[in-house]
């Protein structure tokens, strides 16, 4: 997604989310990068990094939960769902497939994709990718569509064994080497595509959302990893905020 069209499709998608829910004039702001206040605030829970951006004119943190079953915008917009070998075992077994390689051909596409909706930070992510929708290529990949496996209701047809990918949503994750050693970091994806952020003054209402996330972030981390290591895709990430360009 190029940055031209990632701004365009942000602005679009925050307009459509106007017309159900508030989103807060900040929250607005900040999604289209026209704040420069902000700061970010580093929080470690557990084995996670998470940076929350802190808006200094107005002392207030952009804070996220989620508004599911009122909400399922994230599956009506999904970018594209790049499957760690866990989820590619997961997933191949319900869906009936004896062999995953099999599931592989039929049901998943090897496709790149490049992600900046992190503010500086690009990723760029070769791997399987479970397909979106049905005729789905490697063309389609990183345009947004609504995910076959939403129900009429809003609900998952692969929950619990959705990729892992879906249960990070909103937050991307990455893994740093700080001083030495491997460390996972977390940020928010700021795609125009979900109405549960809000700001505040403190902290305190997102902490049992991080305590419950690290974890999961943490472990998807590791598996990406072992899907690196193994040959079945590859992820790389460039600090563009941080480097000294
Ligand atoms: S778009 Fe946001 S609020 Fe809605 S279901 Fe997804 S994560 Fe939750
Ligand atoms: S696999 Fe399930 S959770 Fe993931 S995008 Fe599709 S419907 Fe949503």
């Amino acid at each position: 997604m190029s940055d031209h069209f990632r701004e365009s499709y942000v602005e679009k998608a925050l307009q459509e989310l106007n017309k159900k829910w508030n989103v807060e004039p900040p929250v607005y702001e900040l999604h289209l990068g026209k704040r420069d206040d902000v700061k970010d605030t580093v929080i470690q829970v557990n084995d996670v990094i998470f940076h929350i951006p802190f808006l200094e004119r107005d002392a207030l943190y952009l804070l996220w939960k989620c508004l599911w079953p009122d909400c399922h915008n994230c599956c009506e917009h999904q970018a594209s769902l790049p499957l760690t070998k866990d989820d590619i075992i997961r997933i191949s077994s319900k869906l009936g497939y004896e062999r995953a390689s099999d599931f592989v051909k039929e049901d998943a596409i090897i496709s790149t994709r490049e992600d900046n909706s992190m503010g500086g930070l690009i990723t760029t992510i070769t791997m399987v990718s479970l397909k979106r929708k049905d005729h789905e290529d490697e063309s389609d990949t990183g345009l947004p569509c609504r995910c076959r496996f939403l129900s009429e209701t809003g609900s998952c047809s692969l929950h619990p064994d959705k990729p892992g990918v879906c249960w990070l949503y909103p937050f991307a994750s990455w893994i740093q080497i700080d001083k030495g050693r491997p460390q996972v970091h977390a940020s928010f994806q700021l795609t125009g595509d979900c109405p549960g952020f809000y700001t505040s003054r403190s902290l305190e209402s997102i902490k049992e959302v991080l305590e419950n996330y690290s974890k999961v972030i943490f472990d998807y981390n590791m598996s990406m990893t072992r899907t690196s290591r193994e040959g079945f895709g590859a992820s790389n990430w460039v600090d563009t905020k941080n480097a000294n360009l």
